[in-house]
Parts: C-alpha cells; sequence; structure tokens
C-alpha cells in the first residue's frame, strides 16, 4: 500500500440535488484511518448518495471529496480505490461465491500478494459464514446470503476507504446481532476509513466509533454514539434514536426563574432546576420536551408529583416491554419498563418523570435548548 492508506476521507460542503430533491444538503465531515463513521437516518435520507458521491458514482454539484491531501474530485471512480458495498449487492452472476469475493483482488492495483488471495477470502467468508456456500453462483442464494457474498467482496479489500450501505439489513435478527461485532472487530483493524449507512439507529450505535445522523440531506448530529445517545442535538435525532426512541411533545414555557413548567393540553410539568436553567435562556417560549423511554415510570393515579393520563397500549417484549402512556388532549408517551407490570388498557395511572427522562428543544430550530 502507499502512504496514503492511513489518510482522513474529508467531505466539504456536499450539496447534490436530483431535480426538486435536495439529496445531500451542505454535508461537511470527515473519517480518520481505523475510524468507523455509522451514518443513520430514515429511508430517503441521503445516505446512499453520500456513499455514491465518495465512491464517484454521483457527481456533486458543490463540495469536495479528498483523500489526505488529494482531491478525489477528478478521479475517476474505477481509481478511486474505494470499496463500495452497493445496497443491491452487484453481485457478478456467471461467478461464484468466491469468485466474487476474489474480483476485486485479482484486479489491477488490487495491492495483496496473488498466493494471499484465497486465504483471505476463505477467511472472511468463514467469518459472516457462507463458508458453505463458496461455489455457489448468486442466482442460488438468498437474499441475506447474497448480501454477505457481497460483504465478503468488499472486505477482503484493502482501499483507501471502505463504504458499506446498509450491509447487514436482510440477516436475521439474530445473524445481524453476531455479524455486526466480527464485522466491527475486522474495520477496526484496518486502516482505511469505513463509512457504514444504515436506517437503524441502534446499529449505527453499536458499530460507529462515531455516529452522523442524517436527514433530508443534512447532517443533524455527528459524535460519539453516547452523546447522541444521551444528548441529541436536534429533535429529530431524539425522534429517531433510542429503543424506543424519544416523544417530543410540542408545548409552552410558562412561569418564569427556577419556576419553569413545560404546559400544554393534558400535560404540566414543573421542569427540574437543570432543565429550568437552560429554559429560561431560550430565547422562544414555545418548546419542546423529550421524553426518554427507558428513564419514565408508570405510578399509581394520585401518587406525588405524577402526571395523569391512561394507558393506551401495552406491548410485552420478554425482558421488557413498552407502554403506551396517554395524556388528555391525546399526546402520547412511551415508556420501557423491566417490570411485568399488570397494567390494563385504558386504566388512570400515573407517569413519573425523573430529571434525566427529559430534554428541551426550541420548537421552531428544532434544536436542543441551550
Ligand atoms: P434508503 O435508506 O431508502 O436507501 P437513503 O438515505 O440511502 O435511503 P438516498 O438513496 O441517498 O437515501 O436518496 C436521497 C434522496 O434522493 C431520496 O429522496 C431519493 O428519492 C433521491 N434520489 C436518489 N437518487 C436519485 C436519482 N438518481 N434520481 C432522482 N432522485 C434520486
Amino acid at each position: 500500500m502507499t502512504s496514503l492508506a492511513r489518510s482522513v476521507l474529508a467531505l466539504t460542503g456536499l450539496r447534490k440535488r436530483f431535480g426538486a430533491t435536495l439529496a445531500l444538503d451542505g454535508v461537511t465531515l470527515s473519517v480518520g484511518p481505523g475510524e468507523v463513521l455509522a451514518i443513520t437516518g430514515p429511508s430517503g435520507a441521503g445516505k446512499t448518495t453520500l456513499c455514491r458521491v465518495v465512491a464517484g458514482l454521483e457527481t456533486p454539484d458543490e463540495g469536495s471529496v479528498r483523500y489526505g491531501s488529494e482531491p478525489m474530485d477528478d478521479v475517476a471512480p474505477g481509481r478511486r480505490r474505494v470499496a463500495f458495498m452497493f445496497e443491491s449487492y452487484a453481485l457478478y452472476p456467471h461467478l461464484s461465491v468466491r469468485d466474487n469475493a476474489l474480483s476485486p483482488l485479482r484486479a489491477p492495483g488490487g495491492g495483496i500478494p496473488r498466493e494471499r488471495h484465497r486465504a483471505i477470502v476463505d477467511e472472511t467468508l468463514g467469518l459472516l459464514e457462507i463458508a458453505h456456500l463458496a461455489d455457489r453462483l448468486p442466482g442460488a442464494l438468498s437474499g441475506g446470503q447474497k448480501q454477505r457474498a457481497a460483504l465478503a467482496r468488499a472486505l477482503v479489500q484493502q482501499p483507501r476507504a471502505l463504504l458499506l450501505d446498509e450491509p447487514i439489513s436482510h440477516l436475521d435478527a439474530k445473524l445481524r446481532h453476531k455479524l455486526r461485532g466480527a464485522i466491527r472487530q475486522r474495520l477496526m483493524t484496518r486502516e482505511s476509513p469505513s463509512i457504514w449507512s444504515t436506517p437503524d439507529g441502534l446499529e449505527a450505535l453499536s458499530v460507529g466509533d462515531r455516529v452522523a445522523v442524517i436527514d433530508r440531506g443534512r447532517i443533524e448530529q455527528i459524535g460519539a454514539p453516547e452523546d447522541i445517545w444521551l444528548r441529541p442535538a436536534t429533535m429529530t435525532v431524539a425522534r429517531l434514536i433510542g429503543d424506543p426512541p424519544m416523544s417530543v411533545l410540542s408545548g409552552e414555557l410558562e412561569g418564569e426563574g427556577d419556576a419553569l413548567v413545560f404546559a400544554r393540553e393534558g400535560l404540566r410539568l414543573p421542569l427540574p432546576a437543570g432543565l429550568a436553567a437552560d429554559a429560561a435562556r431560550a430565547t422562544s417560549r414555545r418548546v419542546s420536551l423529550g421524553l426518554r423511554a427507558g428513564a419514565l415510570s408508570l405510578a399509581a393515579e394520585d401518587a406525588a408529583g405524577a402526571a395523569r393520563g391512561e394507558i393506551y397500549s401495552h406491548e410485552p417484549f420478554g425482558k421488557h416491554e413498552i407502554i403506551t402512556f396517554s395524556v388528555a388532549g391525546g399526546a402520547q408517551i412511551k415508556i420501557k419498563t423491566r417490570t411485568a407490570a399488570r397494567v390494563r388498557i385504558g386504566e388512570a395511572a400515573g407517569l413519573i418523570c425523573p430529571p434525566d427522562a427529559l430534554a428541551l428543544f426550541d420548537t421552531e430550530t428544532g434544536r436542543a435548548l441551550p
């Protein structure tokens, strides 16, 4: 490999429009050598377009892609030495799984001595639990097996940057859990920057050294997984990330100083001191309150400090359950509890909101306060 193998992949001010759709709206980010940047956002957010621009398959209207000190903008896709695992797999139909994975190694400039190719490929097929399918053609594979064949073809390479677009989305839940750890281990031993795109916010938190949350072509937040989880920078991030994500309700600030109250139809919550101090600096009284499902708890209807409402629905998931609590006026709040609470739909109940369950946002800008 050249010395460029340990360079930073830097995207600056990328903008890409398809007709009326702004697929990328000023994306600036960088990925360090050996770093995995997980990029997550809803369908249509711009994840694939971002990968395609880095790979050179899409030309941005504005902005640039640099690898180390080298601008990539005028470098043809085939010469960028970027390994791209497509969401659509793009396997060669006439080649076996093994030969598909061998193909980029055999291409000129692959950089790995020929005698090592077979061992690298077979080890990777083993890692992805498809060694027994090595001689099959793609047409004889299930969706999840095809996806792993495409992933193997990307992982065997030593590219300048590795782009994985939804690499494990078609695997069953058990295999997805198992393989995401194994693949992440593999990526951490590399020198090249990696981008891993996924619509699953929790997958992003578990595989990324850092996580970028994208929505409508804009990066909403980029940071360490625990920052994204604990301190969502915008209402969009709060609504996307979590298990389940925060419930975000719009309302008004009432009162002054330390005695600020979040108020909306059916709900009046005195704000804890820290949040009240942040809220006091808000420029607008129109705020939204984020309520973190895992930090909320149910109580009796008349319990001290509890907000009143009723049980709207109850979903048991084995070791935890999700309760939807509704307040007068219809706003709904998700609660995640471990206990097998005996709840009845329609029953009156109280909601306890400890300070760490709450986050405030400016409704107009969507940004967290302060
Ligand atoms: P998904 O998770 O569904 O794959 P995504 O986050 O990868 O979504 P993109 O595929 O990047 O999203 O698409 C971003 C936006 O750009 C979408 O609104 C999409 O419809 C639009 N778009 C992407 N490619 C094209 C194209 N070639 N022509 C027109 N519109 C496009």
